[in-house]
């Protein structure tokens, strides 16, 4: 299995300095995750962050034989601090992934490969999944816990903001930037909807249309009734030091005091093999599920960010317990 002995295993995990640190039996922990002289597992889980890793913890907790495959590029990875999810308010989201890692990999059923899954088929028993390195897994059941790719827009320096003073959701962060001038990115119904809801964290709000408004009038003028601007200037760039947000410069040449905006943006699925499986997506791109995280494809779950708009690292925890759950269910049920 080339790319996959031990002490690979380990550098790749991101590990190594702490083996030697951890409280608890490492070691033995190191051994466990050595070498797998087998390439077929039971589930073999694509995405292994906050949706993947709770999936992984109640499959390895019901003795199944998982394999983890991530490439750790989670959504937040740019964000200073999460909040929100009970026990690790504040925290860094590297500092609550590591913490999962650890605790996950503690199950000797567990395995993680460190790299991108590229490719999958269906096989008469189940599925081989390939790697961009050239590994191959075969699984009888998968899951896709791939989270999205948020698709940045033409604005010169937002991707330098995002996630830091350009966010995505009220709930993760609003009472960090709570009274302070405030743009909404948006237009028509969502730039509405969305200028509406963040007005119970600031009453210093615009709603930046970046182009002509398709609002209506009656839109138009609930929003000058409470005093939220509506600017239709196109956007050139954001002005900011370390991420944080000092001004929108306009295309004119103008330019506006910010100190944090909010936006929706458009995304992409992550992972090209929900696509080859062929997996359903809803008219808004996410995968399709039911109310136990089962997509359309036989044997194949999905739980996180890639099923849902309702980002939240909680969310994808819960989504992610309720799958291993209902993989390890269809296990019993098929092999009893
Ligand atoms: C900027 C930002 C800030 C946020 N802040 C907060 C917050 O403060 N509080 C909160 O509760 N929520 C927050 N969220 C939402 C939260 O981060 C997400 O809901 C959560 O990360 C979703 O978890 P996930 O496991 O579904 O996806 P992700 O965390 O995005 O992880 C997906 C994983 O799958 C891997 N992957 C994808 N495709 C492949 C492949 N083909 N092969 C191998 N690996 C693959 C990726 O590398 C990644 O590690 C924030 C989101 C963003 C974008």
């Amino acid at each position: 299995m080339t790319n996959f002995n031990r002490i690979i295993f380990i550098k790749q995990s991101g590990i190594l300095a702490t083996a030697f640190a951890w409280p608890f039996n490492f070691n033995s922990f190191i051994e466990n995750k050595g070498m797998n002289d087998s390439k077929q597992f039971d589930v073999v889980i694509i995405g292994g962050s906050y949706a993947g890793l709770a999936t992984a913890m109640a499959l390895g907790r019901a003795l199944r034989n998982v394999l983890v495959i991530d490439n750790r590029k989670p959504c937040n990875r740019q964000t200073p601090h999460s909040h929100n999810f009970l026990t690790q308010d504040g925290k860094t989201p590297k500092e609550i992934s590591t913490l999962a890692k650890q605790q996950v990999l503690a199950y000797d059923t567990i395995t993680f490969f460190d790299g991108i899954a590229t490719k999958g088929l269906k096989t008469r028993s189940g599925f081989e999944i390939h790697t961009e390195t050239g590994d191959k897994f075969l699984a009888t059941k998968l899951v896709f816990a791939t989270g999205i790719k948020d698709v940045m827009p033409e604005i010169v320096r937002f991707s330098e903001c995002w996630g830091i003073s350009v966010l995505h959701c009220p709930y993760c962060h609003g009472y960090e930037v709570k009274n302070e001038i405030t743009g909404i990115l948006g237009n028509g119904e969502y730039g509405f909807e969305f200028s509406k809801l963040i007005s119970n964290w600031t009453k210093e709000l615009t709603l930046f249309t970046n182009g002509d408004s398709t609002l209506t009038s009656e839109q138009k003028s609930e929003l000058e009734k409470h005093s939220i601007e509506i600017v239709e200037k196109e956007i050139k760039e954001l002005e900011h030091l370390n991420g944080q947000l000092k001004n929108i410069i306009f295309k004119d040449g103008s330019k506006q005091i910010v100190k944090a905006i909010y936006t929706r943006l458009p995304f992409e699925q992550n992972c090209a093999i929900i696509e080859q499986l062929g997996c359903e997506l809803t008219e808004d791109g996410y995968i399709k599920i039911d109310a136990f995280q089962k997509t359309t494809t036989r044997d194949v779950c999905a739980c996180g960010d890639n099923t849902t708009r309702m980002r939240s690292v909680a969310n994808a925890v819960a989504m992610g317990t309720l799958t291993g759950m209902t993989v390890n269910k269809e296990l019993v049920d098929e092999r009893f």
